[in-house]
């Protein structure tokens, strides 16, 4: 169809209601937040954009499928209807369920992490980073330089430069470095893909060194999506087959399936390597449970393994694209800076250059984030110095960039919502002069964004 509108590949079953609030009563509620939009109670929300991870809304027949669900503690037939689906797409030996992706997480870099270590990723996911550095691991982001400019147009900015890594190994020395990780797509500098050729060019890399390449693979059906739209010689290859090959490049994956699962909750760890897949599954009984549940009902396992089948339509898919695109190019056709091109689940907002007046350690991302907020009732998320700022050593230092991320959870809202969003952040972006920073006046020692409190300087 050469229609200019795409619309929603669905109609709308069971409603949800959201609340309109003032001005002023959002003014009080995030002053009793300490200025932190985690503090927020959610119906005093208008447009949730804080995360796309577990906010998305599941289909008819996942929530059929839920309905399918056994709660067997050990071998559950929706335990085996998950190993599937994850299977179809990523056909590692072992797979091991996880109730969300930073478990996964956590026990591989608790089973291969340690002092000494370090870990190469494009850009770390702020839960990778720090599992990486509660073991007293260095996480190292090597992304390509345009991956770190956000008015730099590059069609695959989630890229490894592969050089950096190189670099990055040797002066670890090659034993030190026990897997390096590819993010699909690159959640953290903007929800970029990373190409099917850089991804085989890590694997080579990797393969010098006799190191393991493990996928943050997330998003890995916006991913193989971009492959399809950008990168020569994908443009016909079915969706499917274009994750199988992400996948055989790896040697495994951490996964959140609150993201492309199109789930609410779950994970999952995968690998190759028998010894490490052993070493994995008893640190998973220790915390999350018996290794064919994971930390999850039987149910969630169903809902999972439902969305792996759903997320790689290619009628979702388009939808999905374009319409995190719809919002994007029209902040960027309105002159408000922004990461171009725009990513796959989100549009970040360049707090930084829209707010010049604001030095880093005064927060540029915390005042837009909060100015959108009290304006339009919109919660975003700042990805920047509050988030990545603080130091293990106990300092502060500015994060690469200070964004204001507004993610899109799945399926879950209409053209008339973005409609909305636009205006409201056009409408804070005219008077920006007018906005001031913050200072942090709480918190605590690690992931520091979740629960700090702040107040606004004078
Ligand atoms: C969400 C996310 C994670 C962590 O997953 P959770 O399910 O939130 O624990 C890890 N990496 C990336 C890139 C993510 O987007």
């Amino acid at each position: 169809m050469d229609y200019r509108t795409i619309i929603e590949p669905f109609r709308i079953h069971a409603v949800e209601p959201i609340r309109m609030t003032t001005r002023q009563e959002r003014l009080r509620a995030i002053e009793a937040a300490g200025w932190n939009l985690f503090g927020l109670h959610a119906d005093d929300v208008l447009i949730d954009l804080l995360t796309d991870s577990g906010t998305g809304a599941m289909s008819r027949d996942q929530w059929a499928a839920m309905q399918h669900g056994d709660e067997s503690y050990a071998g559950s037939p929706s335990w085996f209807i998950f190993l599937e689906a994850v299977h179809g797409l990523f056909p590692y030996r072992h797979v091991i369920p996880t109730h969300q992706g930073r478990a996964a997480e956590r026990i591989l870099f608790t089973a291969i992490g340690g002092p000494g270590k370090v870990v190469p990723n494009n850009t770390h996911f702020d839960t990778t980073r720090a599992n990486v550095e509660a073991t007293g691991a260095t996480a190292v982001d090597c992304v390509i330089p345009e991956g770190r400019v956000p008015s730099l147009r590059h069609p695959f900015k989630g890229n490894m430069d592969l050089d950096l890594l190189d670099r990055t190994i040797r002066v670890a020395g090659p034993g030190n470095v026990p897997v390096v990780f590819v993010t699909v797509t690159n959640n953290s500098g903007g929800g970029q893909p990373v190409s099917m050729a850089n991804i085989r060019g890590v694997r080579a890399v990797c393969d010098r060194h006799g190191i393991p390449l493990f996928l943050d693979a997330c998003r890995f059906a916006e991913n193989a999506w971009f492959i399809r739209e950008r990168e020569d010689g994908f443009a016909s290859t079915p969706i499917v087959d274009i994750v199988r090959e992400m996948a055989s490049c790896a040697d495994g994956m951490t996964m959140s399936a609150k993201k492309d699962g199109l789930a609410n909750i779950g994970g999952w760890l995968a690998m190759d390597d028998d010894g490490l897949a052993e070493r994995c599954r008893n640190l998973l009984i220790l915390t999350e449970g018996f290794p064919t549940y994971g930390g999850l009902a039987g149910r969630d396992l169903e809902a999972i393994a439902q969305g792996l089948r759903e997320v790689v339509h290619e009628d979702y898919l388009r939808y999905r694209i374009r319409s995190t695109a719809y919002l994007g190019d029209a902040v960027a056709a309105a002159g408000v800076p922004a990461v171009v091109p725009t990513g796959g689940h989100a549009v970040y907002l360049d707090a930084r250059a829209l707010l010049p007046h604001i030095p880093p350690l005064a927060y540029p991302g915390q005042s837009l984030a909060v100015a959108l907020y009290v304006e339009g009732g919109i919660r975003g998320c700042e990805i920047g110095t509050v988030m990545f700022g603080a130091q293990p050593d106990g300092t502060e230092e500015p994060a690469a960039m200070d964004l204001v991320r507004l993610a899109i959870p799945r399926r879950t809202y209409t053209q008339s919502h973005i409609d909305y969003t636009i205006e409201v952040v056009l409408r804070v972006a005219e008077h920006a002069a007018d906005l001031r920073g913050y200072r942090i006046v709480e918190a605590p020692a690690q992931l520091r964004h979740f629960t700090a409190r702040f107040e606004p300087l004078g």
